[in-house]
């Protein structure tokens, strides 16, 4: 029954929560304390997503990363992606975080600065997320634990006018995922989806490939419709019938639209802990009511704040598979 299921979630799963950089300063101590509130309900880590192209922002994002670790504090992963950055840039950044005490990465390669549809590397930059793997573990050696993306139904480069990738595109994306594990990655975090079959079939189809790191799905609670048209467009998510049909009726309710992203979220993160996946990966968008919600109905967290104890360092390395 659900009890004894929420018993065991609370002694097994673990979650992380994800925010993205303010825009400006003047934002940062709100972010902070939202982040402090958080917290307090015992996330094994938080990260803090890398602005990109012209809307870059290194040294908040540096700035919030250090304070994240050693103000909040919490066990802090900052992404990092190489869309218009030279290695020196890259570098100076790792090192700040670096000197600040922080030791995870999320590794990414970026999208396209503005306006460009395909990725090319600036002079002097990185590539691949791969490219930026191997650098980091050249130089830093095992000082960064490393997180790279997978994305369960391909990257949007390689999905097609039908929504789906080829067998072969799909097929190439998990190879080229194991290179960036066998090349020094420790966990992986995956875009968001709809559709969890499709989740629990990559994690198999990365099983069969050979990787053997944790898999963390990434969990996107649909918060307002607006919010989720515009990021399953740039993702190019599969959205289920049924998501479409109970959407439908109420997309001008946010209230409504709010609870059924909860009761969704929820219910997607139940199959997935059953299926024996013990880490969760919330977006939190910066808001904290609809991933409390889920967390609080899977038995992840209390009602009221739970004991805070700082989570372990490199949490990369030692998150349950
Ligand atoms: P890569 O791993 O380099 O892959 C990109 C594409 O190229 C894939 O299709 C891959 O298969 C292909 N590819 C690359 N090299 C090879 C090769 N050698 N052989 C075969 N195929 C290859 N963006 C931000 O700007 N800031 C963020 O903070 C941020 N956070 C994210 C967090 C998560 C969990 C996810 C899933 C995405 C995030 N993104 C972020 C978006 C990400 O930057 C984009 O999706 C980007 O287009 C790809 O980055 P990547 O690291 O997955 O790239």
């Amino acid at each position: 029954g659900g009890e004894a299921n929420s018993g065991r979630n609370r002694r097994e799963a673990v979650f992380s929560l994800e925010f993205f950089t303010p825009r400006k300063a003047s934002e940062v101590d709100h972010l902070l304390g939202l982040i402090g509130r958080l917290v307090a309900r015992g996330p094994a880590f938080c990260d803090l997503t890398w602005r990109s192209g012209s809307l870059a922002t290194d040294d908040l994002t540096l700035e919030v990363t250090a304070k994240m670790q050693n103000a909040v504090p919490v066990e802090t992963m900052m992404h990092l992606a190489c869309t218009n950055m030279p290695v020196q840039r890259i570098d100076r950044a790792l090192e700040r975080i670096k000197s600040d005490g922080v030791q995870n990465v999320l590794a990414l390669r970026g999208d396209p600065p503005n306006g460009q549809d395909k990725f090319v590397p600036v002079p002097d930059g990185f590539a691949s997320a791969l490219e930026l793997v191997e650098h980091i573990k050249a130089k830093y050696g095992d000082y960064f634990g490393i997180t790279v993306a997978g994305y369960p139904e391909g990257h949007p480069d390689v999905i097609g006018s039908e929504g789906v990738a080829s067998d072969d595109a799909y097929q190439n994306e998990l190879a080229y995922l194991k290179r960036k594990v066998d090349a020094g990655a420790d966990l992986i975090i995956t875009q968001l989806f709809f559709d969890t079959d499709i989740f629990l079939k990559f994690v198999n189809n990365c099983r069969q490939v050979g990787i053997t790191c944790p898999i963390v799905p990434g969990i996107m609670p649909i918060a307002t419709y607006k919010g989720f048209v515009r990021m399953t467009g740039i993702c190019k998510t599969k959205i289920p019938a049924e998501v479409s049909a109970a959407l439908e009726p109420i997309k001008h309710n946010d209230e409504a639209v709010r609870n059924y992203g909860i009761h969704l979220g929820t219910e997607m993160c139940k199959k997935i802990l059953a299926s024996g996946i013990k880490t969760l990966h919330m977006y939190t968008f910066n808001k904290e009511v609809s991933a409390l919600a889920i967390l609080m109905n899977l038995g992840l967290i209390e009602e009221s704040g739970v004991s805070r104890s700082l989570p372990q360092r490199h949490p990369s390395k030692v998150l349950p598979v």
